[in-house]
């Protein structure tokens, strides 16, 4: 694995933040090839990000976490995705990452919720995020050195605050982050996605505005409505921003707090 700590990251923050979408990429796979990889939970950027990175390189990695809480439509849709770049994804699939068995038996057994634990409270449900989603992420992490991520300017208050091209230290060691399609608004992802004629999520089509696990977590949203807001709607947060499952909390420690 390359060791980006040998190199200086804020070269990379200096060469790449003010390049666009699809030229980021490129210059990206071509330096650093199957160590980059795209992570996607299957919504519009993920989608959109990939499809550039079928036109600029030959071969592109994606992974995706599955939390064992997903919509069977984004299980349909993984497959349907893996079909569409059967020629270009590395090893023609999407690498999914799980949390450990055991973590989830242990956790579940925490609470009279049993699954539902996160139900229970806000810690519960931040419980629940860590073991099914920032652990995998994190074994995810430890297989690359550049992470791209379909993080938006605009999709809250919290993520305007973070830089399109990130150095972060995980499980010890010093990768990038990089979120292309930083400053692209909504209409830019549909542009694009009507454009090239890709195929969106189906739950898209029924109201979701945003794609995570599955009911009571993610839900849709109404008319104009922060799409923030369709996850973990029990919390009755004000602030929407204040809802992330801590993937991308810039304080990412030593294998935790991602
Ligand atoms: S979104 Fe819900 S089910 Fe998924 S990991 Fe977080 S709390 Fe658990």
């Amino acid at each position: 694995m390359f060791d980006m700590r040998s190199e200086n990251a804020d070269k990379y923050v200096n060469k790449w933040t003010d390049l666009e979408a699809e030229d980021l990429l490129a210059d990206i796979f071509k330096k650093f090839g199957t160590q980059t990889a795209i992570g996607t939970s299957f919504q519009k950027t993920g989608l959109v990000i990939m499809d550039m990175a079928s036109r600029v390189t030959d071969t592109f990695r994606a992974f995706t976490i599955d939390t064992g809480r997903l919509f069977s439509e984004t299980i349909d849709y993984m497959k349907q995705i893996e079909g569409h770049y059967a020629n270009k994804l590395y090893q023609g699939k999407i690498q999914v990452f799980k949390p450990d068995e055991n973590r989830v038996k242990e956790m579940i057994k925490q609470s009279h919720w049993r699954e539902y634990l996160f139900l229970e409270s806000t810690s519960h449900r931040e419980f629940c995020c860590k073991i099914r989603k920032v652990e995998p992420s994190d074994k995810a992490l430890k297989t690359l050195t550049v992470w791209i991520t379909g993080l938006r300017k605009d999709q809250s208050k919290f993520r305007s605050t973070l830089p399109k091209i990130q150095p972060i230290i995980a499980n010890g060691r010093q990768i990038i982050k990089v979120s292309p399609v930083y400053t692209w608004s909504e209409s830019d992802l549909d542009e694009y996605i009507k454009k090239k004629n890709l195929p969106v999520h189906p739950l898209y089509s029924e109201g979701y505005a945003t794609i995570g696990c599955k009911h009571p977590c993610t839900t849709a949203t109404l008319e104009g409505e922060d799409p923030r807001k369709a996850r973990w709607r029990w919390e009755l947060e004000d602030d929407s921003s204040k809802k992330e499952c801590k993937i991308h909390l810039s304080s990412y420690g030593d294998g935790s707090g991602i």
